[in-house]
């Protein structure tokens, strides 16, 4: 079974995801990784993540670096948001999570093109989505955990400059799978979206075997 969990930065899709995973056994993929990876890769190696030539020349990344904690900060978020507009870059990653999602027992992959470019066979959809400025304030918490000093305003800013990047680029844009199921987690604690989206996912499923 394919689950394919798309949705912005902040919506709490990765939340969801590992949860859909721990609920149904399944192995997960955070894609967005994969990206971030190359982003931190080509600002190690000192080169222009605008250019796509320069991308590429650093998309052969050491699979130690995936489980490095810088990949986590908001720099490498949005170093990754211009990386991943490069269609050679998109093409580069495809392989890698196609066979993830179609491994054996099948597994819950989450990102911005999951449903729509990466496996859109996938059994259940769920699109994660919260309103920028609860996304910022979630985000802004988070990094305010970590030491961070940066203000309210400005990772807002950011949330929203990524959002206009991931929605506006060509190559394999963020947009809704038109078969996925709408989790707005905006109000909902995680207990409560986690619950939701377990909902989601069976009425998908339940269709599927009713479609045969
Ligand atoms: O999900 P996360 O915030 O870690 O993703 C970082 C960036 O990687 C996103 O802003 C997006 O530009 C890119 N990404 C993508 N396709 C995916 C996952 C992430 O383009 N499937």
């Amino acid at each position: 079974m394919i689950i394919a969990v798309d949705g912005p930065a902040a919506s709490g899709k990765g939340t969801v995801a590992r949860a859909l995973a721990k609920h149904y056994r399944l192995p997960h993929l955070d894609t967005g990784l994969l990206y971030r990876a190359v982003a931190e890769n080509v600002h190690r190696l000192d080169l222009d993540p605008t250019k796509e030539a320069d991308a590429v020349a650093a998309s052969n990344f050491d699979d130690s670096l995936l489980d490095d904690p810088v990949l986590r900060s908001d720099e490498a978020g949005q170093r990754a948001s211009i990386v991943s507009a490069h269609p050679l870059i998109r093409a580069a990653l495809l392989q890698r999570q196609r066979k993830f999602a179609h491994q054996e027992g099948g597994a819950v992959l989450d990102g911005r093109d999951i449903g729509t470019v990466i496996a859109p066979e996938a059994d259940a959809k769920l699109f994660v989505k919260a309103t920028p400025q609860i996304r910022a304030r979630r985000r802004h918490a988070e990094l305010k955990a970590q030491g961070s000093t940066l203000s309210f305003d400005k990772v807002l800013a950011d949330i929203r400059a990524r959002d206009q990047r991931d929605m506006g680029r060509d190559a394999a844009p963020l947009v809704m799978a038109a078969d996925a199921g709408i989790l707005d987690t905006s109000f909902l604690s995680i207990e409560a979206a986690v619950k939701r989206a377990i909902e989601l996912v069976e009425r998908q499923l339940r269709l599927k075997a009713a479609n045969g």
